[in-house]
């Protein structure tokens, strides 16, 4: 990628595209292009330069002209786009395009909350701001207040741990991912670890058991079936050489029908009659019983713990609703042994989310406000009635903007938890239905307006179903972010080039629309 500018998703020379029947004496040459130190002292980059500096500026001129140089050579540049106001210009826009972040803000809309693809649990405001007050200056990270003298990060916050799970210990790495690995490494490097063949997952990105317990120096010993293993054959597969038995969550999928598992308090006992650890990789792990939300039941790390475990590992950022980390609660010997190993400084959580991961907790310390102070649990107890009312309100201004092409209505959707949460389970939510009016060119005209939705300068992103394409309205909470955007996406799609289906409009129609 060079820098050419390409500024909210409009070509920033237009003109440049000249009609391929042009004849040739209508086209710039190369030899028509200004040096580059002729666009520098042009007057309207002066404050470019005074604004950013001469390196950015100037490379970023350089850029442009060698693009400019390749069309012209090409045949491909019209007049216009040589003259030195135009360049200005374009050169302005590359310039805004190179410094603008590539991490944006964009709208959720697309009905799972705890998306993977769009960094997964949202934080609290309090929690951004303590995020702000610690890192804007030194800090407590690893430096004892009271004492005065060398601390360890992890006592930050290993007692909220400890408190909000029934743990006797904790320690946090940089995920979940590392939180797994670290724990086998730890207590079966070398050894061998017992796991259910129905257990072997896979989680988005790369995670799959198999794998992860062979960089973790691990040997894998599989038992039982896909859909049934019980707990004799964990105890047929136990030798010298075990050193763990593992449960992992089977959070993206569901095996139903003629099942059998082993659950936590029975693999706990054949491990203490066998004096081996059990570890459970809960995944998402929800601090708090979701039942109690009305929401379906995910395992707590607390039910495990008192089941047995010696070493339950969990996500900050699933339904914790943190930032990015690993948790790892356990007994104190099981939990000291993890600490200790020399791959857990590798994978130490950073400043940042650690502090994130501390303002988070301390939301759970006042249980009833939870749900008004913890986003991810907000969003996912938001009432659906609430949501279509939302939906009703925003309808006309979305119909206006999407007409006349599209039409837009109130629909009742199904979002889900997401993120490997609860992975059957459906949340009745609403939002609105955009549709193309005409059959013909439907597909193209759908991706058109989802790419014009993501080209906002707020992107909005929901998702194509049903030939329509559907914005969930569940993790909207301020509506003037999509409102205030729709003159603009008015705009992008009266001047879009996909245009009406060809061959004349409004063809009836057998099926329909
Ligand atoms: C999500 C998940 C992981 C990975 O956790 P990250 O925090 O994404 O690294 C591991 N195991 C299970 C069962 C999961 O659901």
């Amino acid at each position: 990628m060079t820098g050419i500018a390409v500024v909210r998703g409009m070509p920033a020379v237009p003109e440049a595209q000249a009609p391929d029947t042009a004849p040739a004496r209508d086209l710039a040459q190369p030899k028509d292009l200004p040096a580059v130190d002729r666009l520098l002292r042009e007057p309207a980059v002066a404050a470019l330069l005074e604004q950013h500096g001469h390196a950015l500026v100037a490379g970023e001129a350089r850029t442009l002209l060698e693009a400019r140089r390749a069309e012209a050579k090409a045949g491909a540049l019209a007049p216009a786009a040589v003259a030195l106001p135009g360049l200005a210009a374009a050169l302005q826009a590359a310039v805004e395009t190179r410094l603008a972040p590539r991490m944006r803000a964009v709208l959720n809309l697309t009905g799972t909350v705890i998306h993977t693809n769009l960094g997964r649990a949202v934080l609290a405001e309090p929690v951004l701001q303590h995020v702000l007050a610690a890192m804007s200056g030194p800090n407590n990270l690893e430096y004892d207040l009271a004492g005065g003298g060398r601390g360890d990060r992890d006592t930050l916050v290993e007692e909220l741990l400890c408190s909000l799970t029934g743990a006797e210990a904790a320690t946090v790495v940089n995920n979940n991912a590392a939180a797994v690995v670290l724990t086998i490494a730890a207590l079966a490097r070398r050894k061998e670890v017992i796991v259910s063949r129905g257990e072997l997952v896979e989680i988005g990105g790369a995670f799959r058991m198999p794998d992860v317990m062979a960089a973790a120096g691990a040997r894998m010993v599989e038992v039982g079936t896909t859909n049934r293993t019980h707990v004799q054959d964990y105890e047929r597969a136990i030798t010298a050489r075990t050193a763990l038995l593992m449960k992992v969550h089977t959070s993206n999928y569901a095996v139903q029908g003629f099942t059998s598992a082993v659950d936590e308090a029975e693999l706990a006992a054949l491990a203490r009659r066998h004096g081996l650890p059990l570890a459970s990789d809960l995944g998402s792990g929800s601090l708090v019983d979701l039942a109690a939300y009305g929401l379906p039941h995910e395992p707590t790390p607390r039910e495990k713990l008192q089941a047995g475990c010696d070493v339950v590992t969990f996500s900050g950022d699933k339904l914790l609703g943190g930032p990015q980390a690993g948790l790892i609660v356990g007994s104190r010997q099981a939990v000291g042994r993890i600490r200790k190993f020399p791959l857990k400084r590798a994978l130490r959580m950073s400043k940042l989310p650690l502090a994130a991961l501390e303002a988070t907790l301390r939301l759970y310390l006042r249980p009833e406000r939870l749900a008004q102070d913890l986003p991810t649990l907000r969003l996912l107890t938001r009432p659906a009635a609430q949501i279509h009312a939302l939906a009703t309100q925003l309808l006309p201004a979305v119909a206006a903007a999407v007409a006349p092409r599209f039409d837009a209505a109130v629909v009742e959707l199904q979002g889900q938890i997401g993120s490997g949460s609860l992975p059957v389970d459906r949340l009745p939510s609403a939002g609105l239905a955009i549709a193309p009016r005409h059959k013909r060119g439907a597909g193209r005209a759908l991706d058109g307006l989802a790419a014009a939705l993501r080209a906002l300068p707020r992107p909005v992103i929901g998702r194509i179903a049903a030939d329509s394409l559907l914005l969930d309205l569940r993790c909207l909470e301020q509506p003037a972010q999509l409102a205030d955007q729709l003159p603009m996406l008015g705009q992008a799609l009266g001047a879009d080039t996909y245009g009406p289906p060809r061959g004349g409009a409004a063809q009836p129609s057998t099926e329909p629309c």
